[in-house]
């Protein structure tokens, strides 16, 4: 008998360990086999249970995102335009495609009237700063129909960014060195708020320098969301405002699920401004090159 009971237990052990081995592998494989380019955000969107695509993968998943997605939202710099450039006419098309199977929304770092603005008075819900702002195009009119705000203490915000500009050598910038937004969402832009356009592109694209102060910049702020959003800067808002909770609200106040819902940008790494996105599970699009947006979303209305 003790000899049975001890072969069971070994029996269950074994079989256990082996189950685990199994997932292991096959989340390995996943990665490797079926997602030759997979990266390192998109391994730990695998690990949040989230669908990430890539152009590679964009086949394998017509037929599934076709059937179960009804509400698509969509970052707008680096991922529908160049960073603050209008949106281009093949950019405009492929929304109209889009439009007639899906319903669409905007989910911005930026505010509601800027994103209409650059879309060329796109008529589109448009969800602004991290979730703050709403607004919708009601009878060709643009309105906004929801704007929180938060109570900031404006003169310490601006002590602390100014140490860091001394820290980090940035005390050289044009116009304001923090922007305060009517929402009570922040931007500390390191070259200040009139830099030319041409200089904030140029100054980091890879994010290097600003990850060189992120987590002392997480550490100041640590009450706030801090992302590093834009070209040149840091955004602050209120904890509880990001992406995915934008959207989420937004999804269900439109009666959408979180898997009818696919998000669509750029910027899923850690402190990117998409990046609550991957770590909230949800299924999204990598837009690695913005004028690749219109091929990349072919797959999605093309039958
Ligand atoms: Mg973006």
């Amino acid at each position: 008998m003790k000899k049975l009971l001890f072969f069971s237990i070994l029996a269950i052990i074994t079989f256990q360990s082996c189950k685990n081995k199994t997932q292991e592998t096959a989340l390995a494989q996943d990665s490797i086999a079926e997602f030759p380019y997979v990266d390192a955000e998109t391994a730990k969107a695998y690990a949040a249970g989230a669908t990430c695509i890539d152009s590679t993968q964009a086949e394998l998943k017509k037929s599934n995102f076709q059937a179960t997605k009804k509400l698509i939202a969509f970052d707008l710099d680096a991922t529908i335009t160049q960073h603050k450039t209008q949106m281009s006419p093949e950019a405009t098309a492929t929304l109209d495609s889009l439009a007639r199977y899906y319903h669409l929304v905007m989910i911005g770092a930026g505010n509601c009237p800027r994103i209409y603005h650059q879309m060329n008075d796109y008529p589109i819900d448009i969800v602004g700063n991290y979730g703050m702002q709403e607004s919708k195009v009601i009878d060709g009119q643009f309105k906004i129909i929801r704007e929180d705000t938060a109570q900031i203490d404006k003169e310490w915000i601006k002590k602390e960014c100014q140490k860091l500009r001394e820290k980090y050598g940035y005390t050289d910038y044009a116009g304001e060195s923090v922007e305060f937004h009517k929402s009570g969402m922040i931007t500390f832009g390191l070259l200040g708020t009139q830099a030319s356009k041409e200089d904030k592109l140029a100054f980091d694209p890879d994010k290097k320098k600003r990850l060189v102060m992120y987590p002392e910049v997480l550490e100041i702020f640590k009450d706030f969301s801090v992302f590093i959003g834009g070209s040149t800067s840091f955004d602050l808002a209120e904890k509880k405002y990001n992406k995915y909770d934008a959207l989420m609200r937004y999804a269900q106040e439109n009666g959408f699920t979180k898997e009818q819902t696919l998000f669509v940008g750029d910027d899923f790494s850690d402190g990117g401004g998409d990046s609550h996105i991957r770590l909230g599970g949800m299924d999204y699009i990598h837009i690695r090159d913005y004028r690749n947006f219109p091929k990349r979303m072919e797959f999605l209305y093309k039958k």
